[in-house]
């Protein structure tokens, strides 16, 4: 991980990002030279100073001091006490906090956006349309403060009522990754503040420019509104608030986004002390093209699915497995339309980029070795695989067919725009093909038939959490449980019933006779 440590007067005398007019968005957010990246009612920070560094161009955009332990003991104290104000408004009274929100950060899109852009390095239609996230989730959890309900259930027993009634939890850790470094932290906020519960969250440790100023946001409706800001507190920090967080009691639920590595720990850490893991962790995306799919629908989803975010999201296409009849007829398509996107690189914030860099000099390593191993064990570049000769961390787009399906390099997840182009020979390989991978994210298939599609959803089908037809595999809308199966965690976040994972659920027995009968007729007399 790239990060500079500096000492907080060096910081404070440095040239960066946010002394350029160019980038007077900055301040717009409330961001200085030097931020404090701890708030749970105040901002304040003792831990080092970390330069961000922007991934276009290399240079520092501002510094961060981070949190320590103490300040993350004070925080989680905080955090807790503020949960017995916030626990006693009632749900839609939660929802409209939430609401709130939803409409400061509307206010703050473009900014934001920009932020999100100069920070990770997205596009600027991709860094605004994380925000945009954000936006919606809040509009679904206001919903969601008058609709979550629990259920009445048939009693067996003359004069009981059964009930099932969903309570907060408590505090909620929120540990999130860089690549969408306000999303997340937007789908598990805004749900679990309706549910009740308070939030105190780590973003990545390269993105904390992004967490101070989302917090700025959120914790002035807060303050606004004389709620205690703990409601929704901030450490920034690195692994070691991130372990913390994993062996705290205290935080009933933690919420880890990030690579399956780190995920397995954290989440044996959270399960050996009885707390709930939420994992959302790495994915090995495929997209199954059958021999009676549209194919301009084909080329134009994978180029979205494989370049987009330059290959740094979760759902991002790593794998292109198409019947052998149509193989030899996209692969060509491909290349050209990967041609066109190579003559779109360049800075995200500008308009007329769709592709920008990876997120960090450790990114560019992995893409580099990864190409390296996959030549060596066979593969043949069809495209890309080269470093770009230019500031920033900007590397090509790449196409690599010859390797056998279950190479290992397949199998990993390389968080880089690399795609492995196989050849099948029936949707039913391809399907065993989807799934033989350890990781269980994001499935798309492109077929007309509906057998295909059938087969494709069905119990055989996709073991994903995300099973597309017809769409890529990146995209997803805040409306479905967002989530994956086997070594991507088993949690699910955003909409649906994800809620209920911020909940505990209470079975309610109520006697409001005179006598005691026994459940299953058991008679104890
Ligand atoms: P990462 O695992 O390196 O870091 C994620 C977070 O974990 C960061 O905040 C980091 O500081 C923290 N962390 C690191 N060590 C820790 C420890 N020992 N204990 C607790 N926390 C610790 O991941 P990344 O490189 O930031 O993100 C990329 C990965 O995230 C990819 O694998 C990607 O697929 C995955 N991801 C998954 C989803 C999903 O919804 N399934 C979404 C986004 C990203």
């Amino acid at each position: 991980m790239y990060l500079r440590v500096v000492s907080r007067r060096m910081s404070s005398q440095a040239k960066y990002l946010i002394d350029d007019p160019k980038y007077g968005f900055l301040k717009e957010l409330g961001l200085d030279k030097v931020n404090l990246g701890v708030y749970n009612g105040r901002w304040k920070a003792n831990g080092k100073v970390v330069e961000s560094v922007c991934p276009a161009n290399g240079q520092v955009i501002a510094a961060v001091q981070e949190g320590n332990l103490t300040d993350y003991e004070d925080t989680v104290k905080a955090c807790q006490g503020s949960w017995q104000q916030w626990v006693e408004l009632p749900a839609p009274k939660r929802g409209e906090i939430v609401r709130q929100i939803g409409d400061a950060l509307r206010e703050k899109l473009v900014p934001l956006g920009k932020l999100v852009s100069l920070e990770m390095g997205k596009i600027l239609p991709e860094g605004i349309g994380e925000v945009q996230e954000y936006v919606d989730i809040c509009d679904y959890a206001v919903g969601l403060s008058r609709m979550f309900s629990g259920s009445i259930i048939p009693s067996e027993r003359p004069g009981h009522v059964l009930l099932e009634q969903w309570n907060p939890l408590g505090v909620v850790g929120v540990i999130s990754a860089f690549n969408f470094p306000i999303a997340v932290y937007g789908w598990n906020s805004a749900i679990a503040m309706v549910c009740g519960d308070t939030v105190l969250w780590k973003g990545a440790p390269t993105t904390p420019l992004v967490s101070v100023a989302t917090t700025k946001v959120v914790s002035e409706v807060l303050e606004k509104n004389h709620i205690p800001g703990a409601v929704c507190s901030l450490v920034c920090g690195g692994s070691d608030i991130g372990e913390a967080m994993a062996t705290d009691t205290r935080l009933p639920l933690l919420s880890f986004t990030g690579s399956t590595a780190v995920g397995q720990k954290v989440g044996v850490k959270v399960q050996e002390r009885f707390g709930k893991p939420l994992l959302e962790l790495g994915g090995n995306n495929a997209i199954i093209v059958a021999e009676d799919a549209n194919l301009d629908m084909v080329a134009q989803s994978v180029v979205f699915a494989c370049c987009g975010t330059a290959g740094q999201r979760c759902t991002t296409t790593r794998r292109l497995i198409m019947h052998h009849k149509v193989y030899d007829a996209i692969l060509p398509r491909l290349i050209k339309a990967y041609e066109k996107v190579l003559t779109r690189i360049g800075d995200p914030l500008d308009e007329n980029t769709l592709y920008g860099p990876l997120h960090s000099e450790d990114s560019v390593k992995r893409y580099r070795e990864t190409v390296d191993n996959a030549v060596k064990a066979g593969g043949k570049v069809e495209f890309g695989g080269k470093v770009l000769d230019r500031p920033g961390y900007f590397v090509e787009p790449t196409i690599i067919s010859g390797l056998p399906h279950d190479a290992d390099v397949v199998h990993t997840e390389t968080f880089a725009p690399i795609v492995y182009v196989l050849r099948a020979s029936s949707v039913e390989e391809a399907i065993a093909w989807n799934n033989e991978v350890k990781q269980g994210l994001s499935s798309s298939i492109f077929t007309q038939d509906i057998g295909n599609l059938f087969k494709w959803i069905g119990p055989k089908g996709s073991d994903c959490g995300i099973v597309n037809v017809n769409i890529p595999t990146s995209g997803a809308e805040i409306g479905g449980a967002f989530g994956g199966e086997k070594h991507t965690g088993g949690g699910r976040e955003s909409g649906s019933d994800s809620w209920k994972q911020y909940m505990r659920r209470s079975t309610i027995t109520i006697n409001h006779g005179k006598t005691l009968p026994l459940a299953q007729g058991i008679k104890f007399e």
